[in-house]
């Protein structure tokens, strides 16, 4: 008898519209504003420091929470920038990635019936890893076009099986930002229960408009019950390497831990170090990111001011949101499709980011790219 394979612990997945629209752009040659990377280098610096570690002998496992100068770095940064005081050994854990980093809390904490809330539009991981751990994802919703989160739906969807709600500011893919009074309602919400807040933070230092970051660490009754996740990747350009790290309370970290040392036990060395060595060199690089990625997002409004697209707000992240509904009525991923084939520019359609597929005629750009390739993406554009 042939084998007949395995019942799917993930029936509803396919592949991540991340690789699907990549692949796509790859095809036809088209400019891929779809997945979210940037199209130029780190700093020459930083890569300098990899290759400087790895001939230097640092080429066998690094320490399972991270190498310790690395845990040094990120424990000044986040007492520099959030006031956030972490302790380097038993309070930071370094993750390959922040996909990694959010997949080991789910698994650290999610029982199978444990619920855990959402909001909608969600990054793609999320549901999965709650799933693969046997919770059940319950969607609050930001609502479209503003996409705020709503505290009277969130205060409604509490209930004793909630173990773990997970929050996304700045936001992808709408590139909202939750203010200072967003975090005191989540603050709230979750005073006297024994839900966990998992924050995913990735694009901290992408905040525009001179506003600030909320992150949750700023607020010690959230810090205390909270899984707080930021990516290198995204930071210093380096998606690539994947390297990310999750600051929690001891007692949180070291049900993270358990977790971490069989699911990757630990991470890239000579890198790092090298990001280690970069982050005392130059301390003032992540600052300058919001001014650099502020100057990108106007430079693409500016492409599209004179196209039929219908520019959403951007506070932060390297996303723009555009409506094409002056455009086509197509449904976004067909019209993703067609744009990718027919006019050479890949994006990525939000319904993805939704669990019912609710579609908005909206399509996400992203803009971590030379102002070559957004000025010709710009061209191509406009032409609809
Ligand atoms: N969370 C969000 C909101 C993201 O956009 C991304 C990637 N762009 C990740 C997590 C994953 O980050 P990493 O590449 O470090 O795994
Ligand atoms: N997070 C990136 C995005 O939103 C993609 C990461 C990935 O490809 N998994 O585009």
């Amino acid at each position: 008898m042939a084998f007949a394979g395995v019942p799917s612990r993930l029936p509803q997945v396919g592949t991540t519209i991340f690789t699907v629209m990549s692949r796509l752009a790859a095809e036809h040659g088209a400019i891929n504003l779809s997945q979210g990377f940037p199209d130029f280098s780190p700093p020459p610096r930083l890569v300098e420091r990899v290759a400087h570690h790895m001939a230097a002998g640092s080429n066998q496992y690094a320490p399972m929470a991270g190498a310790l100068p690395l845990r040094e770095a990120i424990a000044q940064k986040a007492e520099r920038l959030y006031g956030a005081r972490y302790d380097v050994d038993g309070e930071i854990t370094v993750t390959a990635g922040a996909t990694q980093a959010i997949y080991t809390a789910v698994a650290a904490c999610v029982r199978p019936g444990d619920e855990v809330i959402v909001f909608a539009p969600v990054y793609d991981s999320y549901v999965p890893a709650i799933e693969l751990n046997g919770g059940k994802a319950v969607c609050a919703t930001l609502r479209f076009p503003g996409y705020r989160p709503d505290w009277d739906e969130v205060r409604a969807l509490v209930g004793p099986k909630t173990r773990m709600i997970v929050i996304n500011t700045p936001h992808n893919p709408s590139g909202a930002v939750w203010s200072a009074s967003d975090m005191e309602m989540l603050a709230r919400v979750t005073r006297d229960t024994g839900i966990v807040v998992l924050a995913d933070e990735v694009y901290e230092h992408m905040v525009f408009d001179g506003a600030r970051h909320e992150s949750v660490c700023r607020t010690p009754s959230l810090a205390e019950r909270s899984f707080v996740v930021s990516s290198f990747g995204k930071t210093y350009h380096m998606t690539g390497w994947k390297i990310a790290y999750c600051l929690a309370p001891r007692a949180l970290t070291a049900e993270f831990r358990k977790a971490h040392q069989f699911i990757v036990f630990c991470v890239n060395h000579p890198a790092q170090l090298a990001l280690a060595d970069f982050m005392r060199e130059e301390p003032g690089f992540a600052a300058g990111l919001a001014g650099f990625y502020e100057q990108k997002r106007d430079f693409l409004r500016a492409e599209l001011a004179a196209s039929r697209f219908e520019l959403l707000p951007c506070a932060g992240t390297y996303f723009q949101l555009a409506r094409y509904a002056a455009i086509s009525d197509e449904p976004d991923q067909a019209f993703a499709e067609r744009l990718t084939r027919e006019h050479g520019v890949a994006t990525i359609p939000a319904s993805v980011f939704y669990p019912t597929a609710e579609d908005h005629r909206v399509v996400r750009f992203c803009f971590a790219k030379s102002d070559e390739t957004l000025a010709a993406a710009g061209r191509r554009l406009r032409e609809l």
